[in-house]
Parts: C-alpha cells; sequence; structure tokens
C-alpha cells in the first residue's frame, strides 16, 4: 500500500514533518539521482520567464522535442501581438550534432526574423547545443548587426544546473534589454512589476490597481510585456516583485547597475493582496495621494466580494489542503488564503525554496504539517494519501496525482485561464477551491483516504 512506501534516503532532510526536532532542512541542491523531481529543466525555466513577451522572437536552438515540450507553456495574454504563442525551432538533427548547428541557426533566424519583423529575439540554447558547443553569441551578434534588432543569447542549456539557473539566464537575457530606452517623462512615483506573467490576465488586474493608486507601471517582466517597455525599465523608482524565484535576480541586478530598490510582494489572497498594495503606497508616502486612493481601492475591492467569500468559508471550513508550488512564496500565500476559508494546509513544498523560505514555512504551518523540498510523485501520492487532503493546489504535473489519488484539484499555474490573483482572484480561487473539493464526483473515486478498505487498495491497484 502506498502509505508504506519510504523515501529515499539521500532525501530524507528534504521531507520534514512540523513539530519533529530538529529542524534542518536541505535545500537549493540539485535532485537525487533516481527520484523523479517535478522541476523542469534550465531551459524550461528560461523559456517560462521569456516566454510572454510578446513581440519577440523565440527560437528554441536544439532537438524538436525542447520546444515542442515547451510550446505555448504559459498560454500568456497579449493585449497585441502573439508571435510568442509560436514555438520556433531550429529541429537540430543528426547531420547537426555532427557538423555543427551555426548555419542552420544563422538561416533560421535570417528567415524568421525577415517573415514576423520582431522587436528582438531571444535564441535558447538545449543540451544538444551545450554539448557539440556551437558559438550561439557570435550567430546572435551577426544577426543582430545584419538585421539591426537586438538578438540575445539565452544560455539556457538544460543539463546545466536546476530551473533556478534558466531563472538566472532569463534575467541575464533581459538585462541586456533594460536601460536600452529613453526615460523621459517617466514618473517618481513608478514602479517595474516583477514576476507577473499574465497567464489569465492577472497583469492587466494588477496594473489597472496601480493605475487607481496614481502609480505609474513603466514595465511588466514579463507579462504582456514589449521589448520597448523593458529597455525602459531603469527609469521606474521600485520594482515590486512578485514571483521572487524568478525574478529576484533581476531585482537584485537593477539595484546594483541602477540604484532601484525592490520590495518582494504577492498578489495571492485579499491579506498579501492589501499587504502589496499598501507596502508600494507607503514608499511613495511623499505623495499622500497615493496612500488615499490605496485605502480607498482596497475597502472597495474588499467589499465587492467578502459575502461570497463568507459563503465558501461556511462549505470549506475543515478540509485539508496540499500545496506543492514552484517558488515558496507563492505558498505562503496560499497558506494565508487557505486559512480564511477555513482550510488546514496539511502538506507544503516547493520546487525551488531556500532555506530562509523553509524557515517561514516551518513557523506558519501547524505540527504535523509535511513540508517537502523539490518533491517526486511517489512522496506526494503516499503523503496526499497519509495526511487525508481534500485538494492538491499545483501545477500541470501535479493534477495527475491528484486526480489519481482521488481529490480535487486547484492550477495554480501555467493551465489555467481564470486570473487567481488580486482581489478577483481571491474570489475566482475560492470559487474554484469549492467547486473541486464539494464536487460529488470524489464519492465514487475507489481511493479517497476515507476508502482505505477498498478492495482496489487492497489488490494492490495503486
Ligand atoms: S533537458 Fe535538455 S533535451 Fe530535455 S527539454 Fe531540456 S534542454 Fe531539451
Amino acid at each position: 500500500m502506498i502509505t508504506d512506501l519510504k523515501i529515499l534516503k539521500e532525501r530524507e532532510r528534504q521531507v520534514y514533518l512540523k513539530g519533529e526536532e530538529p529542524f534542518d532542512m536541505k535545500c537549493d541542491v540539485k535532485s537525487t539521482a533516481g527520484s523523479v523531481s517535478q522541476r523542469a529543466c534550465v531551459f524550461c525555466g528560461s523559456r517560462v520567464v521569456l516566454y510572454p513577451v510578446a513581440d519577440a522572437l523565440h527560437l528554441v536552438h536544439g532537438p524538436i522535442g525542447c520546444a515542442a515540450y515547451t510550446w505555448d507553456i504559459r498560454g500568456a495574454l497579449s493585449s497585441g501581438p502573439e508571435l510568442h504563442r509560436k514555438s520556433f525551432s531550429t529541429d537540430l538533427t543528426e547531420k547537426e550534432v555532427i557538423f555543427g548547428g551555426e548555419k542552420k541557426l544563422y538561416q533560421a533566424l535570417n528567415e524568421l526574423i525577415e517573415k514576423h519583423s520582431p522587436k528582438a529575439a531571444f535564441v535558447y540554447s538545449t543540451c544538444i547545443v551545450g554539448i557539440i558547443g556551437d558559438d550561439v553569441g557570435a550567430v546572435a551578434k551577426r544577426v543582430a548587426k545584419e538585421k539591426d534588432i537586438p538578438v540575445i543569447p539565452v544560455h539556457s542549456e538544460g543539463f546545466k544546473g536546476t530551473k533556478k539557473d534558466g531563472y538566472q539566464a532569463a534575467c541575464t537575457a533581459l538585462l541586456k534589454l533594460v536601460g536600452k530606452g529613453d526615460i523621459k517623462g517617466i514618473s517618481k512615483t513608478s514602479i517595474n512589476i516583477l514576476g507577473e506573467f499574465n497567464i489569465g490576465g492577472e497583469a492587466w488586474m494588477i496594473t489597472e490597481y496601480y493605475k487607481k493608486m496614481g502609480v505609474e507601471v513603466v514595465s511588466v517582466l514579463t507579462g504582456d510585456s514589449r521589448i520597448e517597455n523593458i529597455k525602459k525599465a531603469h527609469g521606474a523608482s521600485l520594482n515590486v516583485v512578485q514571483c521572487s524565484g524568478s525574478m529576484l535576480y533581476l531585482a537584485k541586478k537593477m539595484e546594483e547597475e541602477y540604484g532601484i530598490p525592490f520590495i518582494r510582494v504577492s498578489y495571492f489572497g485579499l491579506e498579501d493582496t492589501s499587504k502589496a498594495l499598501y507596502d508600494v503606497a507607503s514608499i511613495f508616502k511623499d505623495n499622500t495621494d497615493v496612500m488615499e486612493k490605496t485605502k480607498i481601492l482596497v475597502k472597495e475591492e474588499v467589499l465587492k466580494i467578502y459575502e461570497d467569500l463568507l459563503f465558501y468559508k461556511k462549505h470549506l471550513t475543515g478540509k485539508r489542503a496540499a500545496i506543492y508550488v514552484g517558488g515558496a512564496f507563492k505558498a505562503f500565500s496560499l497558506i494565508k488564503a487557505l486559512k480564511f476559508l477555513g482550510m488546514k494546509t496539511v502538506l507544503v513544498g516547493s520546487q525551488t525554496g531556500n532555506d530562509e523560505d523553509y524557515e517561514i514555512l516551518r513557523d506558519m504551518c501547524d505540527d504535523g504539517t509535511v513540508i517537502l523540498d523539490d518533491s517526486n510523485p511517489i512522496e506526494l501520492s503516499k503523503y496526499i494519501v497519509e495526511k487525508k487532503a481534500d485538494l492538491f493546489i499545483g501545477g500541470v504535473k501535479e493534477r495527475p496525482i491528484a486526480y489519481k489519488m482521488g481529490i480535487g484539484f486547484c492550477d495554480h499555474n501555467h493551465e489555467r485561464k481564470t486570473p487567481l490573483a488580486g482581489f478577483k482572484g481571491m474570489y475566482n480561487f475560492a470559487d474554484e477551491v469549492y467547486s473541486t473539493v464539494m464536487s460529488p464526483v470524489w464519492k465514487f473515486c475507489p481511493i479517497r483516504p476515507e476508502l482505505y478498505d477498498n478492495p482496489f487498495l487492497k489488490r494492490g491497484i495503486l
């Protein structure tokens, strides 16, 4: 039975049961061989960060599989061009692996730039490119000169680290654009929104909040972004960083190079969304108007949804949730949002959390909560059953685990089309959690935790 499964010895310090002593979690390390990590590769990490830049050409230099695997990976919405939603690949084959792929890359860039007139091009290096040693930088430089647009190599060979290294490669690519635009006329009360990818229109909602507060948004990195706005990002007075796992590196570099301070925020849940807006308002305290407008905005938005949230809370109180997400910062907000709905978090983990993140999670969770770093399907399945979770919140790779275990699922990552950020997002989140947790379908599922005696389990169908 699944609850009898043992975790891998090398991973023992990456799983912690709150309440047990000592707390000595191992994290921020490469995945253990033999553990089917839920993490994506370095290339995928950089692809998800850069992908929403809508007027850029995204060319994957590698075999077709790398591009197919990440095709339209975020489905990020654009208010204009949609070049990002195409998946271009140099389709390297045996011939290029033997004789080199630089010629094919040069031809592909020329053909695509002529056909689509992008404002810039990102060229992603995949595993095989790192192995055969193509000089992607030299080809990019040549094409940039000939076509007079930025052509930026993204050094994201899949094998060279973790998904986090992919985030850093993406930030390094973005830094090649920042600082190149004209910043005349940008207000002192201005920000960049970092780490918001506009999967379901969240960037638009959040930008609208800031507009109402009287704060100018210079650039969103990278949801619905345009090359011209990214080039002007150094003109903002503050970087507001969400999804800090992916964008903290860029924020730190911009602080070093342009003296722009940054704060970390989250737009998930009532508490954290309000805090994010108030934190920004308090930074612009010289402009008292901003704080006044923020108070009015928060009050109006909370009042719009409060009654409905109480309805959901009435039905969800006492239900148990498992959370497994990319960055731990999102998990903090989810725990608070679930608590607001009367739910208890019984499992929480992340792909890329660091020491500080896990200490915060330990302090936020009740005794008995399982905290995991860089987990795998076997561990997640085991603890979901053991902890009798009613709901699993995760991304595309966690969805089948939830359904196989016979519990509700909420996608908090790439695949959803409903915004879960901001005040309206909290309503959408509560509605989705309610719909999936309370669905009658789970009564008919043979592997519900309360049906442990079910013959399917006894026959070892798991
Ligand atoms: S691991 Fe390598 S081959 Fe696989 S998708 Fe990533 S870059 Fe491509």
